[in-house]
């Protein structure tokens, strides 16, 4: 028998990751036509198509969670599909196929509805994506809208969380935190620099930063061999403007869905050229892949060391 969720504990206990590998226990290894499942920021899978694989990704936005009440439904809209959007950038891949699930009270308007689904398609459209069906259900309470998406990338191009090698060059796109001023509602998912850096370099690991960046170098720390540690300069790291200078609002908030990736530090100089020539947006190298115990050190502006805890968000945390 498969191992079962170990104690009735109430979900704050296990954290949210805690509880995902007590799914993926639940759920078991991959298997067959599946090349990688849980664990990346989307399912892998054979298609029938020879040099690609399909990707598959589901992401949704609650209200009073991803979106309070008032919020223009066009922004609700478009930030449900960037959300999933965003996952398929970070395996390099491009988006087809989308169906949406929507929850909605008994008197919301259809001119609400309309606004969210010209947000949905104008974000589809944006990245050539089609919708193509979903689900309809009522709600007593809040209201939510639940992206699930198809997209695909050839095999050579892949890019996974787990590919970061000792010696590589952390990156990171944009500038981090303060996303809850605004910008989690209007964000452009990096599918182009996405697409462009696979295209045009051998990106060995990446990630979408969706809940904070030192969560999600956690995340993809982890998904590297043991021993794999990572080192990031604090005074490297590109904080927004709308945190005000502050690096914990950078480290933590969640919701910049800018890319973070490894590559090998002999390509960053033709890499940023490129780059600077390509795209308006920062391209930031805020450190190294070392060979260490420590997951995740940062290197404060004094030269001093400190473990850097994963503090972004967890949908569980009662902090
Ligand atoms: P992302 O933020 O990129 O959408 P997460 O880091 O939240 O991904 O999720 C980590 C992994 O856990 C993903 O591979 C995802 O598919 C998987 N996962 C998350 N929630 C569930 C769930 N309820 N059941 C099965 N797998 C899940
Ligand atoms: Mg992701």
């Amino acid at each position: 028998m498969k191992p079962m969720l170990k104690k009735n504990v109430r979900v704050h206990g296990l954290g949210e990751f805690g509880l995902i590998d007590e799914l993926r226990s639940v759920i078991g290894s991959a298997r067959g036509s599946v090349v990688v499942g849980i664990g990346d920021d989307c399912a892998v899978l054979r298609g029938g198509h020879p040099d690609k694989y399909l990707l598959y990704t589901c992401d949704p936005v609650v209200e009073g969670v991803h979106y309070q009440g008032g919020a223009p439904p066009r922004q609700v809209g478009w930030k449900a599909m960037a959300r999933n959007l965003s996952d398929i950038a970070a395996m390099g891949g491009v988006p087809l196929w989308a169906v949406v699930s929507i929850g909605l009270r008994r008197d919301t308007r259809t001119r609400w509805v309309k606004e969210l689904y010209a947000g949905l398609r104008a974000a589809a459209r944006k990245f050539g994506c089609q919708i193509v069906g979903g689900d309809t259900t009522h709600v007593k309470h809040e209201q939510f809208v639940v992206v699930a998406l198809i997209g695909e990338v050839e095999r050579s191009r892949m890019t996974l969380r787990s590919g970061s090698k000792v010696g590589d060059s952390i990156l990171v796109t944009g500038k981090l935190g303060g996303s809850r001023r605004g910008k989690h509602l209007t964000f452009t998912p990096r599918i182009n620099e996405a697409r462009w850096l696979v295209s045009n370099f051998p990106v060995h690991a990446m990630i979408d930063l969706s809940d904070g960046l030192s969560s999600d170098l956690q995340r993809l720390v982890e998904a590297s061999r043991p021993g794999t540690g990572f080192e990031i300069h604090a005074a490297e790291i590109p904080v927004a403007r709308a945190t005000r200078g502050s690096l914990t609002s950078a480290l933590r908030d969640g919701e910049d869905f800018e890319l973070l990736f490894t590559i090998d530090p002999r390509q960053v100089t033709a890499l940023r050229q490129k780059w600077a020539r390509k795209f308006a947006l920062e391209l930031t190298e805020i450190g190294r892949v070392v060979r260490s115990r420590t997951k995740v050190t940062i290197i404060t502006t004094d030269g001093s060391r400190k473990r850097l805890l994963p503090t972004g968000y967890d949908h569980f945390a009662t902090t």
